[in-house]
């Protein structure tokens, strides 16, 4: 795979900025990759392990002489970011993101981004529940997809430019409305993970989280809910409080149907359980013929030794 971008500027150094790393560098994708991250902390763990070709103190010093700037930072603090770097952006640079939200990063950054520069947001569907400079890696965007969520007036080869990125760091790409993408995200990402809060929450309610009982049987779904609960607090606070009306459609839309689940128990209505059941079933079909998930039972996970 050839250079694509001279410079990159990667701003904000967690889960998504350093896989984006390993993958430029695994790839030869860029020339030099600075980065900027807020604490001294994460700073001073970047420049230990090696993440990034040169580590700054501040987020204009790494975004000087960039091509690329991608933002990987909490949605809530991409337009503060955005004011923070725009003076000193490049004329032809591109601006992009990878915040889980669109509609609102479009709104919060666009009006910062100076003539002449281009700004192509994007959406990586693909993380953990990991967090900060240690947790990325180089594979975690193979075989995921990527959206694109261009603005009016995106200057196409700037698209593809962005687009041969993130082929080139494993993903398979799609380009998406900003509106369309912030619901598609709603039902298959935030509202799933409100639920898996939910559900822990009340577990912690019970005060029977701590009993051994439920953490020793935790295998029989409950500890599915409690991984994708471990999410970044800060992260998931920003994206629903920016994807305020997709998620509160489709948290609509779920009560209805626990309703109506509710009900078929109730009334010991097992037809109605088990045709749902079974069209569920169809879907997880369909993710792993699709290759975004494996056969495997349990996840595919290793099995501990015994
Ligand atoms: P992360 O591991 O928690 O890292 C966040 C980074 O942003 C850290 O370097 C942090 O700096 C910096 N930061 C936090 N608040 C800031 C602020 N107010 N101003 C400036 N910098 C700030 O997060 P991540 O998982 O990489 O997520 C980054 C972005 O990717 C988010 O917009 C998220 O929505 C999106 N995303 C996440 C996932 C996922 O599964 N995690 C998947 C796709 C997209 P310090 O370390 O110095 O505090």
């Amino acid at each position: 795979m050839s250079q694509i971008y001279d410079r990159v500027a990667l701003i904000g150094l967690g889960l998504i900025a350093s896989s984006m790393y390993w993958a430029i560098k695994r790839a030869g994708l860029a020339g030099e990759v600075t980065g900027y991250a807020r604490s001294e902390a994460t700073r001073d763990t970047a420049r230990r392990i090696g993440l990034c070709d040169r580590v700054c103190d501040t987020a204009q010093e790494a975004v000087e002489g960039a091509d690329l700037v991608v933002l990987c930072v909490p949605v809530g603090a991409m337009g503060p970011v955005a004011k923070d770097i725009a003076p000193v952006l490049k004329p032809g640079a591109t601006v992009s993101d990878v915040g889980s939200v669109k509609r609102h990063v479009i709104q919060d950054v666009g009006p910062h981004i100076p003539e002449g520069v281009h700004f192509v947001p994007a959406h990586p569907l693909a993380g953990t529940e990991h967090s900060g400079p240690e947790s990325g890696f180089a594979e975690l965007f193979d075989n995921r997809w990527c959206l694109l969520v261009p603005v009016e007036g995106s200057d196409p080869a700037a698209i593809a430019r962005l687009r041969a990125l993130w082929e080139g760091m494993g993903s398979n790409v799609d380009e998406m409305d900003a509106d369309h993408h912030d619901l598609v995200l709603a039902v298959t990402s935030h509202a799933p993970h409100l639920i898996a809060y939910t559900m822990v929450g009340v577990a912690d309610d019970l005060r029977r989280v701590t009993d051994s009982e439920v953490i020793k049987y935790s295998a029989a779904g409950f500890r599915d809910f409690t991984r994708i609960a471990a999410s970044d607090p800060t992260m998931w606070r920003d994206v629903f409080l920016t994807n305020k009306d997709a998620t509160l459609e489709i948290l609509g839309r779920f009560t209805e149907e626990l309703f109506a689940l509710q009900r078929a128990i109730r009334t010991g209505d097992g037809q109605h359980l088990f045709d749902y059941f079974t069209r569920t079933r169809a879907i997880r079909r369909g993710i792993i013929d699709a290759g975004q998930d494996t056969d495997a039972p349990d996840f595919g996970r290793v099995k501990a030794k015994s």
